[in-house]
């Protein structure tokens, strides 16, 4: 089956950073089953597997694709934590997203700003804060993707 083109472009950036900024590839599966963009799963062997759905990738546009690249690397980044935490999880969200804000920042700067109202858009949905409370709680400390910002 075909894949979507929102999520070829994200699987040829992401191998792209991932040699980049972590020297080494990463598999990277599709699997519609779990409501999120993507997520990074880090085993305690080390392997690490990025899962993608591309149903929701599907109403993204680049910036925001590139702002999920470099988010998920980061969460590669930060490792693996034998028992975490919710305070623990809210600052690995504030990290991993304010790392893609800078990445955007230094190699996007003409994307900020769509990047930026595109996420305030989805932050500030109805359901966002219920469906996603840990990230909810570390993106409104952000200071760009505050409500009046
Ligand atoms: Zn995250």
């Amino acid at each position: 089956m075909k894949k979507p083109i929102n999520a070829d472009f994200f699987i040829d950036m992401f191998n792209i950073y991932s040699v980049k900024l972590l020297n080494t590839t990463i598999p990277i599966v599709r699997d519609n089953r779990n409501d999120a963009v993507a997520v990074s799963e880090i085993y305690d062997d080390g392997r690490v597997v990025v899962r993608y759905n591309s149903r929701q990738m599907g109403s993204l546009c680049k910036a925001e694709l590139l702002a999920c690249v470099f988010h998920e690397i980061r969460h590669i980044q930060q490792g693996i934590l034998p028992y975490i935490t919710e305070e623990q999880k809210v600052r690995q969200e504030l990290d991993a997203e304010g790392y893609a804000l800078q990445m955007l920042k230094e190699h996007y700067p003409d994307l900020i700003n769509e990047y930026i109202k595109a996420f305030k858009l989805r932050l500030y949905k109805r359901n966002y804060k219920k469906k996603y409370p840990e990230h909810y709680k570390a993106f409104i400390q952000i200071i760009e993707y505050k409500k009046e910002a």
